[in-house]
């Protein structure tokens, strides 16, 4: 049986445009759950992760409002909050799906911390904005006041941008390994995990920090020895000269070396396709001849089809 790590995008549990209600989250969360029990119906052992960007940002903009009567968390409580919300409505949903079509699965949420280096040249170089937007007033109150490092974002307003270091390691890695091989569909590492650093005295310690979830995807995929990593998000393949007229879609099998050029071409955006490519080039280079992997990014509407390999961009050793 194969195990396949299904990494879903932004669009998983909101749309584009949705004001983000609790409904309209179990709504499009519902969705996620049916394309999830497809892959389970042919036969995959399945591994879930999430990015949880605009949830986040949420629960950080009801920090600021209530400031005043309730003491604002750091950003990697933040962040456990929003896992243990989106763990919550993926697992409730992809039980009653399961339930509904006769799947007999256990399903868990797993609170995941992320390990990163204190030393990651990231924290030299904050690049990632996360957060609600702020006055220029605001915003040179929050340098001074939380040290926070702020900046304009496009004219928007000013954003918190925060460092994003390359996941190391999963802290639970022993135990989701165990949950998987018992086969419980496990869901583990939101939004990249709870960034975390190792401490001297060998503790953890939060720090603040958001993990790119496809590169911690990649991680997980390592951790549970997966034969798939299915990328999931909202266009239906990755494609070379994006947004332009001469943009081809890259469907089908690609090999290593040929995606890894496009890479280096410059084809694919830091911060949307980019983390994707790279975590896909990780994973299928990384197996060392031990046995054939492949990464697939595709739509979140086609994920039975893209395991299928009738749809979406499946990369595979050079090799196969
Ligand atoms: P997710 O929430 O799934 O991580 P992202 O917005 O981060 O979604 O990444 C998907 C987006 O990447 C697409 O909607 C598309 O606009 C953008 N993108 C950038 N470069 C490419 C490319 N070369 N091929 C396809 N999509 C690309
Ligand atoms: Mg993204």
């Amino acid at each position: 049986m194969e195990t396949v790590v299904i990494a879903l995008g932004g669009n998983a549990v909101l749309q584009p445009g949705q004001r983000g209600t609790f409904e309209e989250q179990l709504a499009n969360v519902a969705t996620t759950a049916r394309a999830i029990r497809l892959v389970l119906e042919d036969g995959y052992r399945v591994v879930v992760t999430h990015g949880n960007g605009p949830q986040v940002g949420n629960i950080m903009l009801q920090n600021e409002e209530a400031r005043g009567v309730v003491p604002p968390f750091p950003l990697d409580a933040c962040g456990a909050e929003s896992q243990g919300l989106l763990g919550y409505m993926l697992v409730r949903s992809l039980i009653s799906e399961l339930r509904t079509h006769g799947l007999e699965r256990a399903v868990v949420a797993l609170m995941t911390m992320t390990v990163v280096s204190p030393e990651d040249p990231a924290f030299q170089n904050p690049t990632k904005p996360i957060g609600p937007f702020y006055s220029q007033a605001r915003a040179m109150e929050l340098i001074v006041q939380r040290g926070y490092e702020m900046r304009e974002d496009s004219g928007r307003g000013w954003r918190r941008v925060v460092p994003s270091p390359d996941p190391l390691e999963i802290v639970e890695a022993a135990t989701i390994r165990r949950l998987v091989e018992e086969g419980v569909v496990v869901v583990a590492s939101g939004g990249g995990g709870i960034p975390v650093v190792r401490t001297s005295d060998g503790g953890i310690a939060g720090v603040e920090a958001v993990i790119d979830k496809d590169l911690a995807a990649h991680r997980l995929a390592e951790v549970v020895d997966a034969d798939v990593l299915l990328i999931l998000t909202d266009v239906e393949a990755a494609a070379l000269n994006y947004g332009t007229p001469a943009q081809k879609d890259l469907v089908g099998r690609i090999p290593y070396g040929e995606m890894l050029r496009y890479q280096r071409e410059g084809h694919f955006r830091a911060g949307s396709m980019g983390p994707k490519v790279e975590a896909a080039l990780r994973f299928v280079g990384s197996c060392r001849g031990r046995k054939a992997r492949r990464a697939v990014i595709a739509s979140l509407y086609r994920a039975r089809e893209a395991l299928r390999g009738e749809a979406g961009t499946c990369i595979v050793g050079d090799e196969v």
